[in-house]
């Protein structure tokens, strides 16, 4: 997370990132803004993982912690909490007393986008992070949720060179999908991920997606992760 705060690797990124931290939006005026790469949130020994897409331009790119002060923060933290993974319900900045129960938040780019689009270039230029994040995380991690097909896309290759073992054909996204990733030589435990829609106010405010929606999925990965007893 140290090293990361300080990438600069992809230029659009940052300067988008740093030209919106700067201008800011009228509502936060009075706030510093991160304006650099947002790493994970939540324990190193977590056995429950969560990926997004990147942050947003105000969310996390304003306050620097994952999913932080914006719309789509606000369902996923409160469904954590339903859950039974979060201590509180919000999130609205760093050192508003928001904890997670054995259960880390990341996404495949730690910038936020314009448009919340990342390129297949920033996003495999910032593979590397994904994947020493899953390595440091592998002695623990048991599943693994993912929001959106673009995390599903970007996750799925980064798990096989990690040393899962991916099924083929190569699983489907969607709501509710559900996948075994055996153990290998590599790895010595199996890894249960779970697709979910994204908590974009796009699905949350069309309802497409609700806040039980979301909590009932993460409800399943955390008792595959032994977080919760069996339902
Ligand atoms: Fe670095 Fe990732 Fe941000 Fe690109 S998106 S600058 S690789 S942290």
């Amino acid at each position: 997370d140290d090293a990361l705060v300080d990438c600069r690797a992809c230029p659009r990124l940052v300067a988008w990132r740093e030209q919106v931290a700067r201008e800011k939006r009228a509502a936060f005026r009075d706030e510093e803004y991160w304006g650099r790469p947002v790493p994970g949130f939540g324990p190193a020994d977590a056995s429950l993982l969560i990926v997004g897409l990147a942050p947003a331009a105000h969310g996390g790119n304003r306050t620097g912690r994952m999913f932080t002060g914006d719309r789509s923060g606000d369902v996923l933290y409160a469904a954590l909490y339903d859950a039974g993974l979060a201590s509180q319900p919000t999130a609205t900045h760093i050192g508003d007393g928001l904890e997670l129960f054995g259960t880390r938040i990341t996404s495949p780019v730690h910038c936020a986008p314009p448009a919340n689009r990342p390129t297949v270039v920033e996003r495999d230029t910032c593979r590397h992070w994904l994947e020493q994040e899953l390595d440091l995380l592998s002695p623990t991690l048991r599943s693994v949720v993912v929001l959106g097909g673009f995390g599903w896309q970007a996750l799925l290759p980064v798990l096989s060179a990690a040393g899962w073992a991916i099924p083929v054909p190569r699983p489907k996204f969607g709501h509710g999908a559900h996948v075994l990733l055996a153990p290998t030589e590599a790895r010595e435990y199996p890894l249960y991920l779970f697709g979910c829609y994204h908590v974009s106010q796009q699905n949350t405010f069309t309802g497409r997606l609700t806040k039980e929606m979301v909590t009932d999925v993460l409800r399943d990965a955390a008792r595959a992760a032994s977080l919760l007893p069996p339902g």
